[in-house]
């Protein structure tokens, strides 16, 4: 038996290592944050298990990030480089979303079972994304308390439980909305081509903070996961879940043009940008220059495209002009 390297087993569960002769990773199996493996390099550095530098959060929203990338043959490769960027970038679902996975767990579960969930698992915490078992039982009793969940919690020296959990019938009909993408979150996602010398850092000393100022919105992208292998998963939920998408087309980027129909598919708000000079010469090539497209440029000052861009978000999501 094994001490997991990511979450530590401080709350609960056990790990074992998979044995690869001559590889220079190795694998592990949390009961916590589900399979992964990790390349020696930062075995020996960042995730060596005698670092103490990594924050709660940071353990926790790496074995969340590790268990949500869970297929029956596929997990992710953990490395140095991609495993910076993420702690950096560290962050757990608000607890809105957090209740929100609670309500689709426990709606799959019955779903997949028949039955009530009996206790919830050892993973229930990395599974909605909550800093700790304690956490996550805790919003259960506070949705339960709302009616949207049956259950009994029972705190006991052994920890805490939930037994015998239900969705009430307006649980039910949570579990439906979220299922059709109805539900928004209070984050604005960008679907755009990374590592760019000007969109980059347009994005985030530009756009993000404008949006963050005007209307308290975060934007997230998915610089943070992408190189971890299996981004498909964790994509569609944050554009199933955003409140609105924005996608730049400057440099006609497959990926944002896929994405850009995906969200408009579930009826998400999509507003496209694109760099002016980039839009002016090529306007005709685009299928979507129907649409509303905001402009923005490095050479101007950007205030015309933030009050464009924050009017059109506000329009867009029915709120009122400040
Ligand atoms: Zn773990």
């Amino acid at each position: 038996m094994e001490t997991c390297p990511v979450c530590r087993n401080e709350e609960g569960g056990s790990c074992r290592t998979m044995r690869h002769d001559g590889s220079d990773q190795r694998t592990f199996r949390c009961d916590v944050c589900g399979t992964f493996s990790v390349d020696r390099r930062l075995l020996s550095s960042q995730l060596n298990p005698e670092n103490l530098e990594l924050t709660k959060i940071q353990r926790a929203s790496l074995s969340h990030f590790i268990r949500s990338n869970q297929t029956p043959d596929n997990y992710p490769l953990l490395m140095s480089d991609w495993f910076r960027a993420f702690v950096s970038q560290a962050k757990l679902p608000n607890p809105a979303i957090q209740a929100q996975n609670i309500i689709r767990f426990v709606g799959n579960q019955l779903l997949n079972s028949g039955s009530k969930v009996r206790n919830l698992p050892t993973n229930f915490h990395a599974i909605v994304g909550s800093p700790s078992r304690e956490f996550s039982v805790e919003l259960v009793s506070e949705l339960t308390k709302q009616g949207l969940i049956t259950g009994r919690v029972s705190t006991s020296i052994s920890g805490y439980d939930v037994l015998n959990v239900g969705l009430t019938l307006a649980g039910w009909e949570c579990y439906e909305t979220e299922q059709k993408g109805q539900f928004s979150g209070k984050y604005g996602f960008i679907a755009m081509k990374f590592g760019d010398p000007n969109l980059d850092p347009f994005v985030d000393n530009v756009l993000k903070p404008l949006i963050k100022d005007a209307i308290s919105y975060d934007l997230v992208d998915l610089r943070n996961v992408a190189r971890a292998g299996i981004i498909d998963n964790i994509m569609r939920a944050q554009i199933r879940d955003a409140a609105f998408v924005l996608v730049d087309l400057t440099h006609d980027n497959y990926g944002a043009y896929w994405e850009a129909g995906y969200a408009e598919g579930l009826g998400k708000p999509v507003i496209y940008l694109c760099e002016k000079k980039k839009f002016e010469e090529a306007k005709t090539h685009f299928d979507t220059n129907h649409c509303t497209t905001v402009c923005w440029t490095l050479e101007e000052d950007t205030a015309s495209f933030g009050s464009e861009i924050i009017a059109t978000i506000r329009r867009s999501l029915n709120l009122f002009p400040e």
